[in-house]
């Protein structure tokens, strides 16, 4: 991507000032999803970064990573698989807990989620990285369930709160926009 295609994707997220609570920037991708040239410009390049790898599945994370993982894994013509927030799968399933500012939550996968490939190979995705707890904790799960972690990728990075090297010690980390 230019300068100027990083620009046009970044100028394509909108900025929601104290949501979901006071002193957050909430950057609202639904701007993007909504500019046919904006999604089309982060799909294609994710398309051609990614062909190369010899994936076998994407995974999404809740809720975000669900939109560009399921268009992704359909244009490598692999398989999807959700990483969910806990209590929404239905099947047998792994879980992880991870902090937040106050308290815990947990993310899930199905235990059986990669069973129709040995060592799969797999990219996992999110719009977003902040202090990289969930990105961590599904990072985790996808190993727990003996997959083939080989890059984690996110259209943003708010590279302040430093959650790259988090995730890092699971695979190489890729960030489109570092902001
Ligand atoms: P974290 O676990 O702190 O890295 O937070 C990442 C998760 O929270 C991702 O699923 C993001 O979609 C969401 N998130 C955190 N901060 C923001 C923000 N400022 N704007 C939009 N989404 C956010």
């Amino acid at each position: 991507l230019t300068a100027k295609d990083k620009e046009f994707l970044l100028n394509s997220i909108r900025n929601i000032y104290d949501f979901p609570k006071e002193g957050i920037v909430f950057k609202d991708i639904t701007t993007l999803l909504n500019n046919k040239e904006a999604f089309n410009l982060l799909m294609t390049h994710l398309e051609d970064r990614y062909k190369e790898y010899n994936l076998d599945y994407v995974a999404g994370i809740d809720s975000r990573g669900f939109i560009f993982g399921a268009a992704l894994a359909d244009r490598l013509n692999v398989g999807f698989v959700p990483v969910r927030k806990k209590g929404k799968l239905p099947g047998t399933t792994v879980c992880e807990k991870y902090e937040l500012e106050y308290g815990f939550d947990e993310v899930e996968i199905h235990l059986d989620a990669f069973n129709e490939k040995k060592d799969a190979r797999v990219l996992l995705i999110d719009d977003l990285i902040a202090t990289g707890g969930t990105a961590n904790a599904a990072a985790k799960l996808i190993k727990n369930v003996k997959a083939n972690l080989v890059e984690v990728c996110f259209l943003l990075n708010l590279t302040f709160l430093d959650g790259k090297k988090r995730v890092e010690e699971h695979a190489n980390v890729y960030t489109i926009l570092d902001i």
